[in-house]
């Protein structure tokens, strides 16, 4: 069997089971009977099993306060807090440095991630925009990096791009997807076929990278 929490409900008329990654819950009817309560649930231990099977399996956003680890160009890194003042990144160990003061700090925490995350996509795209951009001869008005919370980076009508900072957590090769993406919006705006060409011209497998980004994504965002 499996560890649950009873609910009892006067309104409630049947029973049913909830599973969190932490606990399942069981909500029965006040006076239900709690021999047949147990053997149904007995009934449902797969059912229970698989659930929690499928949550573990699905990638969850990254809880870095928790876990003391970033996700940094498709690496992880470690993150020590330290006696300095300002975030250190050191690549050659995969280790983030924090001020020592953000550790009680959640809000803080967090900002001081996104804005490192900022960082190392600002100079991500300083190395590669240009190059693509000529490649693809789009005239860019202007390039922005903000967090957003369900698109890696839009492209406007005046061809002013914008990119997720939550990128700098995904593979190098997987950022110039999107790169490649929005610049493509400056010659076509819709995700027709003339699109889908304009991409693979530029980005063969555009097509795994997609699949990437679906299976992945969420495991760029920050809690
Ligand atoms: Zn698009």
């Amino acid at each position: 069997m499996f560890d649950y929490q009873l609910k009892l409900s006067k309104r409630r008329k049947t029973v049913a089971i909830k599973v969190t990654p932490d606990q399942v819950v069981v909500t029965a009817p006040y006076n239900v009977c709690e021999v047949a309560l147990e053997n149904w649930l007995k009934s449902k231990k797969d059912w229970v099993h698989a659930q929690r099977n499928k949550l573990e399996l699905a990638p969850s956003i990254q809880k870095p306060l928790h876990t003391r680890s970033l996700l940094v160009f498709g690496s992880v890194y470690k993150i020590e807090f330290s006696d300095i003042i300002k975030p250190v990144l050191d690549h050659e160990s995969h280790l983030v440095y924090l001020p020592e003061e953000l550790r009680q700090d959640r809000h803080e925490f967090r900002r001081a991630i996104i804005e490192i995350l900022t960082d190392l996509l600002c100079s991500y795209l300083e190395l590669c925009l240009e190059r693509l951009s000529e490649q693809m001869n789009c005239h860019i008005s202007a390039v922005k990096i903000r967090e957003y919370k369900s698109r890696w980076g839009s492209c406007s009508s005046k061809q002013a791009l914008t990119f997720n900072s939550l990128l700098a957590g995904a593979p190098k090769h997987m950022i110039d997807y999107v790169i490649v993406h929005e610049l493509a919006h400056c010659h076509v705006l819709a995700h027709n076929k003339l699109f889908w060409e304009l991409v693979e011209k530029h980005y063969q497998d555009y097509k795994s990278a997609r699949i990437w980004f679906n299976k992945n994504g969420k495991k760029l965002m920050i809690e």
